[in-house]
């Protein structure tokens, strides 16, 4: 069998795998990269950029509803949803070339198949042995399915980016991050959608003022949310839609039905225990915070290790991983504290730190002090449809240290990511009214609050 050297090689193309292998190269390692399937990972193809994509579909068609508000003498002709897949591959295409560049300019190795441990310094891809004395597992995940009988009639978020046309009716199962994109998206761009949770709330684990205003804003937006509805089946009716059965009975049919109740990572098929390792409980791979694994030269980021799962974190992670294993930067690792995130949900969610309940409970009820604000934003003054923005800052202690802050609505993604910046160097609640607010936004609510 050939054998082949290198100083590192990273098992998995997405970005976690691919943020590693660049920077291990850049400092100098003979690096190879093995991916069986397009580079990009779950992020680039079928997670966060095509989302994006029809994210921004949606709200263009949600403006369009609003332009003549605003004195436009324009009606939305129906979606050419060939027209919308066609430039979102187009894009993701041009990814994939970049990638091929970028490996290329970088001297990486990237070989094409699928890499299976032979032991804990050895992949064997097709027969060629790979040897390294530093491996990154990077495998990523894959959508859940439950194990119900007629489970497969329904599809995942990969087949919601494998959807030929639209929908004229959807059901959503689950309570996630997943579930309410999608949702938002078919619902703004002309599906019937209903959203399907298993308990009484969706996003549960974010701040409650989140959680409850997002389902307000879903059902008030047309979409029709089931609560405590346990899937136990699905069949389907002779027009060839599906039929979810669950604890409350027979849902009404619809075209398409998403499981969107959580991914499953993907550490079944590369033959783990030649290394050593075992996977946790729940099929995750655990590491330190320098992300090492139990097995010296193996280490693991990304959606593989079950912690923050979002491409930016693997990002960090595994850059952090490659310059402290090859520049010599040797406590560099990722902090995971205060990491901030966005849902894009119908509207939007930025969120960062702890939800209130979260505070109270590590630092008690006396020491917290939240700050909430409400209000329709300037964008919607002239409109008739109207949507809240609502946010909240939670603070501990005497001097007020901002330890949560939770948007919703118009534009809070794009306004969390400069106030991550403050809430992680310790901003103070005085801090935060220390700055001159910008006017006429909505972000300016932020340093306002009383
Ligand atoms: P999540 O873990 O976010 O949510 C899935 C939810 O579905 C669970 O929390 C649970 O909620 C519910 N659920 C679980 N099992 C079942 C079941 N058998 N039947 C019905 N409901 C069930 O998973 P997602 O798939 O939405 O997303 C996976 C991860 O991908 C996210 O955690 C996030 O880290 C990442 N992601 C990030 C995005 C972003 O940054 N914008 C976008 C998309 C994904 P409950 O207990 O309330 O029922």
């Amino acid at each position: 069998m050939t054998v082949k050297e290198f100083d590192f090689i990273a098992l998995g193309g997405g970005s976690g795998g691919i943020a590693t292998a660049a920077r291990a190269a850049q400092n100098g390692a003979k690096v190879a990269l093995i991916e069986y399937n397009e580079l990009g990972g779950t992020c680039v193809n079928v997670g966060c950029v095509p989302k994006k994509a029809m994210w921004f579909a949606a709200q263009v068609a949600e403006t369009l509803e609003l332009a003549g508000d605003y004195g436009f003498d324009v009606k939305a002709q129906d979606l050419n949803w060939n027209t919308l897949i066609t430039a979102r591959e187009n894009y993701i295409n041009n990814i994939h070339k970049f990638y091929d560049g970028y490996l290329q300019r970088l001297n990486i190795q990237h070989i094409k198949g699928f890499g299976r441990f032979k032991d804990k310094q050895t992949l064997v891809v097709d027969e060629v042995e790979y040897r390294a004395p530093h491996i990154l597992i990077a495998p990523g995940g894959k959508p859940t399915i439950p194990d119900i009988p007629g489970a497969e009639l329904g599809t995942d978020s990969d087949g919601f980016f494998a959807l030929q046309s639209r929908p004229k009716t959807c059901t959503v199962v689950g309570s996630g991050y997943i579930a309410v994109e999608l949702a938002g998206v078919l619902n703004a761009l002309g599906t019937k959608v209903t959203l399907v949770i298993r308990k009484n709330a969706i996003i549960r684990s974010f701040d409650t003022m989140l959680s409850e205003q997002l389902k307000l804003s879903m059902e008030e937006a047309g979409i029709e949310t089931v609560t405590e509805a346990i899937p136990s089946k699905l069949t389907h009716n002779d027009k060839n839609e599906v039929i979810l059965h669950t604890n409350k009975g027979e849902h009404p049919a619809s075209e398409v039905l998403i499981w969107a109740i959580g991914r499953t990572p993907q550490a079944q098929q590369i033959n783990l225990s030649a290394t050593g390792l075992e996977t946790n409980e729940r099929g995750f791979i655990e590491t330190d915070k320098f992300q090492n694994t139990k097995t010296a030269g193996i280490y693991a980021v990304g959606d593989i290790t079950g912690r923050a799962q979002l491409t930016p974190v693997a990002v960090a992670a595994g850059r952090r991983l490659a310059s402290r294993l090859f520049d010599n930067q040797t406590d560099l690792h990722l902090n995971y504290d205060n990491i901030p995130t966005v849902v894009f949900s119908h509207p939007p969610i930025g969120t960062v730190g702890m939800t209130e309940q979260e505070a109270i409970n590590k630092f008690g009820e006396q020491n917290i002090k939240s700050y909430t604000s409400s209000f329709t934003p300037m964008f919607y003054a002239l409109t008739s449809h109207k949507q809240k923005v609502s946010m909240k800052l939670v603070t501990e202690g005497e001097n007020e240290k901002v330890v949560g802050c939770h948007i919703i609505g118009l534009a809070a993604d794009e306004m969390l990511q400069g106030f991550a910046v403050a809430i992680k160097m310790g901003a103070t609640k005085a801090d935060f009214d220390n700055t001159v607010a910008i006017h006429p936004t909505s972000s300016e609510e932020l340093v306002t609050m009383t």
